[in-house]
């Protein structure tokens, strides 16, 4: 049988940083399994006692090693993977590096058994520290099984800095479904004291994710799909409302590799901006594929960082997409949890698209412009529709099914999920997303007002003087700009939310308070205007809105933190449960 496994050269040694492999239980797991990866095994069963302090064993059915391959894997810096330094920068498989088993053994007592692919005979050797204490020749199947036992026997140092045993299976049940979630088509086990805690069996990733995480999260997963020349991204994000107070649920994959990146969680986690409540993270199951020569997997030899070559773009595509695979949900209901999943919409990616789709529609209509310009209402309504329809790639005539919605007593919006029908108050709902809007300006850095061709001029009486100086700098955080010079302000600009409204009239709103604000009853001075702001905007009751208008609230009013109490905290839907319209029809 040919032997494989050489000692790397001196030069490629010193390229390649050197440092601590295994920290803990978890870590020998998740090198074994990697080994067993690497060996092409369909089948990887992990077996673990005492949370890995007295037995970890990994048993697979992969290539198996020879008899001097197996020696020579337990010495430092043996691999079979890569051969040169250049190898380094294009690697495919989960180890090269030479080092995990031969820093185990020096930590364990270490028992190898495995056959190769055709040969007769299954080899047994067992280390004790770099002693070999046992050699022989049995018969077995295919593959290669090793067990580690009394891990850092020899360390107590180490062995005494572990952290309780239910501590220690956690990190051993996350490294195994970190592998488990990026090899769906290989079937795993894991058994712990005796219990099989997972079983599972060869699929696809979706199904993989709901073996591991429970069936409720299905429907909860948005699947991802873009390709561009850079990166090639899969995967699933997980639905707002699926969000958590902990980054539990965040996977994030490069090259089938789990790795931890802050850059690249920080453009994920913005592409969910103002669709989680505070505290609460997104979950996700992203998958990229780039170019091995463009990334350096070598920055830690737990090779969980990686570096980037082209960290910038990858930033904007990540979040774009995101962002695309969120707005093609948003146009569908979001309030029904019990629905079975709908997730499943295909959408063509473009091809090398890179332009940021973005769900942040601020598409917010104009009730007042119906009236006075009906060409912009024309440009906006097309506007809406683009937003909603064109740029989330989504064929109107397919898939989709719409909710039904319409307007009652020119007051109240009615539109229907599955599995209830929903009655929203039009004038509340609007409310809360201009609110949600002005806050966000308030609080932005690069707040962009818009320019008026024909600045606007307003005579101030005094008390409207003192209550503009009063909330100067909060009006002007949220985009108006303006100038006051003998009790003439000149406005000219304001935020793009207002800027085709009669801001006159807003403006004069705001300072003709009878008394001063008083922040007592808000949060803040920017809370308090965004109150009043949102208040004066919004469309009112009695106005009959066009079907557009009436989804534009509800996709709007869904994608708002807090989408059931308007500003001032009065109730902005009701929801009638079919269950509960069924009890009203007696044997129905
Ligand atoms: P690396 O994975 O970085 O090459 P390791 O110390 O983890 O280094 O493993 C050393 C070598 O032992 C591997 O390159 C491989 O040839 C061999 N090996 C380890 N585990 C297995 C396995 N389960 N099946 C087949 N070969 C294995
Ligand atoms: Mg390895």
């Amino acid at each position: 049988m040919s032997d494989i496994i050489k000692i790397l050269p001196t030069e490629v040694l010193n390229k390649i940083a050197a440092g601590e492999v295994v920290q803990r239980p978890a870590s020998v797991v998740k090198e074994l399994m990697e080994n067993s990866i690497d060996a092409k095994s369909t089948k990887i069963k992990l077996i673990v006692r005492d949370s890995g302090k007295t037995l970890i064993q990994v048993v697979d059915n992969g290539e198996g090693m020879s008899k001097n391959d197996m020696k020579m894997s337990f010495m430092k810096h043996a691999t079979s993977k890569i051969t040169k330094i250049e190898d380094v920068f294009s690697i495919t498989s989960m180890g090269f590096r030479g080092e995990a088993l031969a820093s185990i053994s020096s930590i364990s007592n270490i028992e190898k058994i495995s056959k190769k692919k055709n040969a007769d005979k299954t080899n047994i050797i067992s280390l004790e520290g770099d002693k070999v204490t046992l050699e022989k020749t049995v018969f077995s199947e295919q593959g290669t099984s090793i067990k580690v036992r009394n891990l850092f026997y020899n360390v107590p140092a180490r062995r005494n800095f572990l952290k309780s045993d239910f501590v220690e299976l956690r990190h051993i049940i996350d490294s195994f479904n970190r592998i488990a979630l990026s090899y769906p088509d290989i079937e795993f086990n894991l058994i712990h004291n005796d219990e099989e805690l997972f079983y599972l069996k060869k699929s696809n990733l979706r199904k993989r994710i709901s073996s591991i995480f429970g069936r409720k999260i299905d429907e909860n997963l948005i699947p991802l799909n873009e390709k561009t020349s850079l990166v090639k991204i899969t995967g699933f994000t997980l639905k707002p409302q699926f969000s958590k107070k902990s980054k539990n649920n965040q996977f994030l994959f490069v090259n089938n590799r789990y790795i931890k990146s802050q850059f690249l969680n920080h453009s994920i986690n913005n592409a969910y901006e103002g669709l989680l409540r505070e505290g609460f993270y997104p979950g996700y199951f992203i998958f990229l594929e780039i170019d091995p020569n463009k990334i350096d997997v070598n920055v830690h030899p737990n090779k969980t960082e990686i570096k980037f070559e082209d960290e910038q773009n990858l930033y904007s595509i990540i979040n774009s997409s995101i962002k695309h695979s969120l707005g093609v949900y948003q146009i569908t209901p979001v309030l029904d949890f019990d629905k079975e999943s709908s997730m499943d919409i295909p959408y063509d990616s473009h091809k090398n698209r890179l332009k940021e789709p973005s769900i942040e529609v601020d598409s917010s209509f104009n009730p007042f412009l119906e009236e006075k310009n009906n060409e912009n209402w024309e440009e906006l309504q097309s506007k809406i529709e683009n937003d909603i329809f064109d740029k989330k790639n989504i064929d109107i005539n397919q898939e989709i099914d719409f909710p039904k919605i319409f307007q009652v007593f020119n007051k109240y919006i009615i539109t229907t999920t599955g599995s209830s029908v929903i009655i929203l108050n039009q004038s509340l709902a609007h409310q809360r997303i201009l609110y949600e809007q002005f806050l966000k300006l308030s609080v932005d850095d690069g707040v962009k007002s818009q320019k008026l061709v024909f600045p606007i001029e307003i005579e101030l009486t005094k008390k409207q003087e003192i209550i503009l100086s009063e909330i100067k700098d909060v009006v002007d955080s949220m985009g108006f700009k303006f100038s006051v010079k003998n009790k003439i302000v000149n406005i000219n600009a304001v935020p793009p939310i207002i800027s085709d409204k009669p801001i006159e009239e807003i403006f004069e709103d705001l300072l003709n308070k009878n008394d001063s604000y008083n922040i007592k009853e808000s949060f803040s001075l920017s809370d308090l205007i965004a109150k009043k702001l949102s208040k004066l905007l919004s469309v009112k009751t009695g106005k009959t809105l066009k079907l557009k208008e009436q989804q534009a609230i509800i996709n709007q009013l869904f994608s708002c933190k807090e989408p059931k109490l308007s500003p001032l905290n009065k109730q902005i839907f009701v929801t009638l449960d079919k269950k509960d319209l069924d009890k009203n029809f007696f044997n129905g």
